[in-house]
């Protein structure tokens, strides 16, 4: 009995020797081997001639080398490796920066007189025709059909595998096995969003007949692995939604309108209003609301937070908010009891470092049901703090917390709502991997009356005039923000380097300006006296590391300069930016920097140009890839074999739907037709929340 489960050795053509290259891609049976799809395909029923190239589309094209040199280039003092080819018909430049390395390659192929393919989009530069950057591999003749006159699959390589001798492998791998690959997917859902079956959809992976139909199969898989983890987070959302006893919060819509004009000092953007509206919503159903508040920077996501809490209080509940460190506890604290405060409520804040008397004292006090409003950090959900009536937990900037703790928060209570708020910009795509078990509610529009940061980039050696600039600014009575390089060994290295810089601002860049210094190593009471001082206006420049990333707001600080910001990641100097712009007053991003690659160079300008939030974190995903985008796999996002996340974001955007379709029809998926579609699921489900815990 054939399986797809065989080990790939027994697949034609491959055997033993065969079997150990491919281990050393993880292909170990003969599915891996059907799953290892093309990274690309060239169109070899059309090469085009060299002569026949028009700069500006992507195109195959195939010529003789006919010389190769490495160059250092005047600007930036990068090496280039210049690369000549031609075909009879033309000759066309290939460019490589930073890769001296291809020279011999060149240089072999040259003296043998051989040809490379070449795939790219061409360019006219000062030396004719060029192609920066293009794939190219050496051209094989060969006389097999499978890699020529036909559209040809690329595959991913790995030392000592060709390309022709994996095409003829996978090709013999169809015939034996492809008839036994089972299609999970119940024939409704098949024909309503117009799927190939799973057998064919590999079929035409491997061996299309054309662009479109490589498209149309590449679609299949994708749509599958999206589908399996949105079905299983679907089923999730369910779950906890059924979970009985979520706490009841009630409100008629002239109520709420009351409540959110006693509250804000402000009317609430439209986008306010109806997120607003959503929670009350939520919270009235019975059942457990889960739901993320997502929204850059600046969007005004208390004002949405303030009002659940007001709401949640009301019916008698007591509310909890979570944020991810001491100091934003603190300023979380003033900024919600200063509204909360308009309509009779107090807040309480529990941090890390309050006395153990203190401590006991509002345990006390929150298991009595007399504490009504609680902010603290994770102090917050440690030991075994009761609660009378935990209606509502907020929770500030997730990511930091991780899911384990949302999961221990949620064990508190019976069910409590859950309301996670996020600046962190995330491309839509990712917020639906990621949280994918929430509801997503988003605040696009910006309060009224805000300008955007102008963002400029500078090298070191202008240092001087940026400070200039700043003081300028601080004569006319506006603060600063300096934020000090990241350093990656230690937080006590950073502290120290904080320190020092604010000497040399101090003693040299701005002398005479009262200039405080805040790092992470600081004691608790030092660093709360430091934002203090800040925000009153007794310091004019606050040095820091970054512990002032998320969430502390200073209208009056309309300028910050982030010294070696090549350091930091895209998502990260936008949330730094996210502190200025947020008063009256025109402001000011200065980007220290001299990156030394292409991709740090690429990041400061993009900063340079938008202060979308959304559209850096796009830029951001594409520069560094979904796997790396949060720094570590910690994040929790699903990996993808099939999916690209930002190029694939309609799918997920159908699959979505589909899903909760699905569940919503049969929540346990108990229907027979959907019994392998169940399986599959399980599968998926297990293998994330491996992921995620550890
Ligand atoms: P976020 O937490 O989303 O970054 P905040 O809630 O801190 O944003 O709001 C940023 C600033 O905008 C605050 O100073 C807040 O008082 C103000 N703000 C929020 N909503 C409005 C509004 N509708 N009109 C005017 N100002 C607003
Ligand atoms: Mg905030």
């Amino acid at each position: 009995m054939r399986s797809l489960d065989d080990p790939v050795q027994f697949v034609r053509g491959v055997g033993p020797r065969g079997a150990e290259r491919l281990g050393r891609l993880g292909i170990r049976t003969v599915r891996d081997l059907l799953r290892h799809i093309p990274r690309r395909y060239e169109d070899r029923t059309a090469f085009r001639n060299i002569g026949d190239v028009r700069p500006g589309e992507p195109i195959v094209t195939r010529g003789v080398v006919l010389a190769a040199e490495v160059i250092n280039t005047r600007r930036r003092g990068m090496q280039l490796t210049r690369v000549v080819i031609g075909d009879g018909t033309g000759r066309a430049e290939l460019a490589f920066f930073r890769q001296p390395y291809l020279l011999t390659r060149f240089q072999q192929l040259m003296v043998k007189r051989k040809s490379v393919v070449v795939y790219g989009v061409a360019r006219y530069g000062p030396n004719g025709l060029s192609f920066e950057h293009p794939e190219w591999e050496e051209f094989e003749p060969d006389e097999e059909g499978l890699s020529a006159g036909r559209i040809v699959p690329m595959y991913p390589l790995s030392e000592g595998l060709t390309q022709r001798w994996l095409r003829s492998s996978i090709a013999s791998a169809l015939d034996s096995h492809g008839s036994l690959i089972p299609d999970p997917m119940p024939s409704s859902l098949r024909e309503r969003h117009r799927l190939l079956g799973l057998a064919d959809a590999y079929r035409m992976i491997h061996l299309p007949d054309s662009p479109e139909s490589a498209e149309e199969a590449r679609r299949r898989l994708v749509f599958d692995e999206f589908f399996l983890l949105q079905v299983g987070l679907a089923m999730r959302r369910m779950d906890r939604a059924g979970a009985a006893g979520a706490p009841l919060v009630t409100a008629s819509s002239s109520e709420l309108e009351a409540l959110v004009r006693d509250l804000l000092p402000f009317v609430p953007t439209s986008d306010q209003a109806a997120a607003i509206r959503e929670l009350a919503a939520d919270m009235g159903s019975g059942r457990q609301m889960n739901r993320l508040l997502h929204g850059d920077v600046g969007s005004g996501k208390t004002a949405v937070a303030v009002a659940a809490i007001a709401l949640a209080v009301r019916s008698g509940h007591q509310a909890a908010v979570m944020a991810p460190t001491e100091i934003l506890a603190q300023q979380q604290a003033s900024v919600l009891s200063a509204w909360l405060r308009r309509v009779g409520l107090d807040v309480e804040l529990a941090t890390g470092s309050m006395s153990s008397r203190a401590r006991s004292a509002l345990r006390a006090r929150l298991e009595s049901g007399e504490t009504r409003v609680v902010v603290g950090t994770h102090a917050l959900i440690e030991g075994d703090v009761r609660f009378r009536s935990l209606g509502l937990v907020i929770i500030d900037e997730q990511h930091r917390f991780g899911v384990l703790q949302r999961q221990s928060l949620q064990a508190k209570g019976v069910a409590p709502h859950i309301l996670v708020m996020s600046a962190t910009p995330i491309p839509r795509t990712l917020t639906m991997t990621l949280y994918g078990d929430l509801d997503v509610t988003v605040l696009k529009q910006m309060p009224p009356g805000r300008v955007p940061v102008k963002t400029h980039w500078k090298r070191p050696d202008q240092s001087a005039s940026v400070y200039r600039g700043v003081a300028r600014l601080l004569d006319q009575g506006r603060q600063a923000y300096v934020v000090c390089p990241l350093v990656e060994e230690s937080d006590k290295m950073e502290a120290a380097a904080a320190t020092q810089h604010a000497h040399r601002i101090r003693s040299q860049m701005l002398p005479g300006y009262r200039v405080g210094v805040l790092h992470g190593q600081m004691p608790a009471e030092a660093k709360e006296a430091c934002m203090a001082a800040f925000k009153s206006g007794e310091l004019d420049v606050l040095v820091s590391t970054t512990v002032i990333e998320v969430g502390i707001d200073v209208p009056n600080a309309s300028v910050m300069v982030v010294e070696n910001a090549d350091r930091f990641g895209l998502a990260q100097l936008h949330q730094l930016r996210g502190r200025v712009g947020r008063g009256q007053y025109a402001s000011y991003c200065v980007l220290i920097a001299d990156p030394t690659t292409e991709a740090g160079m690429r990041r400061l300008q993009a900063m340079t140009e938008t202060c979308d939030g959304f559209r850096i974190a796009e830029e951001d995903l594409r520069l560094r890839g979904p796997g790396e985008y949060f720094g570590t796999r910690q994040s929790g996002i699903p990996e993808f074999q099939f999916a690209d996340l930002l190029r694939d974001e309609e799918v997920l955007i159908e699959t979505r739907k589909a899903a909760a379709e699905l569940v919503r029809a049969d929540p346990k998926l108990a229907c027979p037709d959907n019994q392998a579609l169940a399986a599959e699921v399980a599968v998926r489900i297990a293998s994330l929340d491996l992921v995620k815990v550890s």
